[in-house]
């Protein structure tokens, strides 16, 4: 932990403290989804593959631009950590941090998975949330977050001495490989801080740690989003299970997760256009 401030205060701390926050990416020039071109077309959703995803493992699914895919609670609670790639050209992946940036530290219903620099563009849309309902509770906690990163064995080894190998980083780097024939040293740059889709996360209100707590997710809800460019996807079903208690280990009671592809009928979209990478040349 940190140690207690040494530096004295200045006369004018109060005063410093005092300035007004700024929202850094104020969301009115944030270009809007067409949420209600989306409601339209979930309303003629047809599931044309299915994916399960067993306890502590992943799997890879692939989704067409234009295409929907909902992650679905199972047997019981479960979280779930997604990584997200433009199916094209893998190095175009999930950007955490600046989703983070331009929608908060949690995702709902019409927030966008973006992608990382040079290409900054929407690869999915949340089309529906069935825990959206949950809001911030009174710890400061929320669903579907984009602070934790994805539990690791590396950080495992560095806080316990000891190696395991069914953390989502691992559970991730399996599916990938086995998915594309990449080699482990090829694919293990491509994983990435992930959306922690089910997961009841916040910072703790005295010292500002992230912190877990177990999921409200129950059997049958889901998270939905509608694929902005063709995808791949990869889904670990966390370790932690429902992390209310503890990650990277094989203490928790853990569910499969269910992966839902799913189409709409054509016309609903009729002039919609996968999304464009940013035209900002360096
Ligand atoms: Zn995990």
């Amino acid at each position: 932990m940190k140690y207690p401030p040494r530096s004295p205060a200045p006369d004018d701390a109060a005063e410093r403290r005092s300035a007004s926050p700024v929202v850094a990416y104020p969301a009115d020039t944030l270009p809007a989804p067409p949420m209600a071109l989306y409601e339209a077309a979930r309303e003629t959703l047809q599931t044309v593959d299915t994916i399960m995803v067993g306890p502590r493992s992943a799997a890879a699914f692939e989704v067409p631009a234009g295409h929907f895919f909902r992650i679905v609670s199972t047997e019981g609670p479960q979280v779930g950590d997604l990584n997200l790639f433009n199916r094209a050209h893998l190095a175009e992946h999930f950007y955490s941090g600046k989703t983070r940036a331009l929608h908060g530290t949690h995702l709902s219903t019409s927030d966008r998975l973006w992608s990382r620099f040079p290409w900054l563009r929407p690869l999915a849309t949340i089309t529906w949330d069935t825990l959206d309902w949950y809001g911030f509770d009174a710890d400061g906690g929320s669903v579907h977050d984009v602070i934790g990163t994805r539990c690791d064995p590396f950080t495992h080894r560095l806080l316990s001495g000891d190696d395991y190998h069914y953390c989502c980083h691992s559970n991730l780097l399996r599916a990938l490989c086995e998915h594309t024939g990449l080699s482990t040293e090829q694919a293990e740059p491509l994983v990435h801080d992930v959306l922690n889709v089910f997961m009841c996360t916040g910072f703790t209100l005295d010292t500002h740690q992230y912190f877990m707590k177990a999921s409200p997710v129950r059997p049958e809800d889901y998270l939905e989003f509608i694929a902005e460019t063709d995808l791949l996807g990869v889904l670990s079903a966390c370790p932690g299970g429902d992390c209310g208690q503890e990650h990277s280990s094989d203490a928790a009671t853990c569910y499969p997760l269910r992966v839902e592809v799913l189409r709409p009928e054509p016309s609903t979209l009729a002039g919609w256009q996968p999304a464009a990478a940013s035209a900002y040349r360096s």
